[in-house]
């Protein structure tokens, strides 16, 4: 089955809190391992940037899941394609921190200092999460 690549954008939900989120990680890394899927997840106070990879199936199922989970909305796709090899294997879904969204980072990848995923490309979105993932920790 051929790799694949999805990244997205989306608003946290009003209810979207701190228990939410560490509901949402412990569920994704449950289910992710399964599925062998991998990837990050970066977020704010406002906004998530996800990106999944793994068997397209595995990827576009869990998207589906994704999608109607009401803990956030406005979810738009900013990449979808295959891919030759993972770039996030080391994470069945990596967290990363708010602090590590810097204004100099913001600024490398977009047109402001703020984190404001929407205004990304799928290409700078995914540069911004392979440069993320060099501060991380391997799970
Ligand atoms: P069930 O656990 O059977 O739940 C049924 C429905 O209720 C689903 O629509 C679910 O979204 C919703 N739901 C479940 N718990 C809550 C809750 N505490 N509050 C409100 N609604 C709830 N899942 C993955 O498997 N992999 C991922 O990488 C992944 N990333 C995510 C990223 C984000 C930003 C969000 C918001 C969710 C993510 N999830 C991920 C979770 C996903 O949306 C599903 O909740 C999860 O996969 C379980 O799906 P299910 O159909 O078994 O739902």
């Amino acid at each position: 089955m051929y790799l694949t690549r999805l990244i997205y954008v989306s608003t946290l939900s009003a209810e979207c809190d701190q228990q939410a989120l560490d509901e949402i990680l412990q569920i994704s890394r449950v289910n992710n391992q399964k599925n062998h899927l991998t990837g990050l997840l970066s977020h704010n106070n406002r906004y998530f940037l996800q990106c999944i990879e793994g068997a397209r199936a595995k990827v576009n199922e869990a998207y589906n899941r994704i999608l109607s989970d009401p803990r956030h909305s406005r979810v738009v796709i900013l990449q979808y394609q295959e891919i030759t090899e993972r770039e996030f294997g080391d994470w069945s879904m990596g967290e990363i921190p708010q602090c590590y969204l810097t204004a100099l980072l913001n600024l490398q990848f977009s047109g402001s200092s703020e984190f404001l995923p929407y205004d990304l490309t799928g290409e700078s979105a995914y540069r911004m999460l392979r440069q993320l993932k060099q501060k991380l920790p391997s799970e």
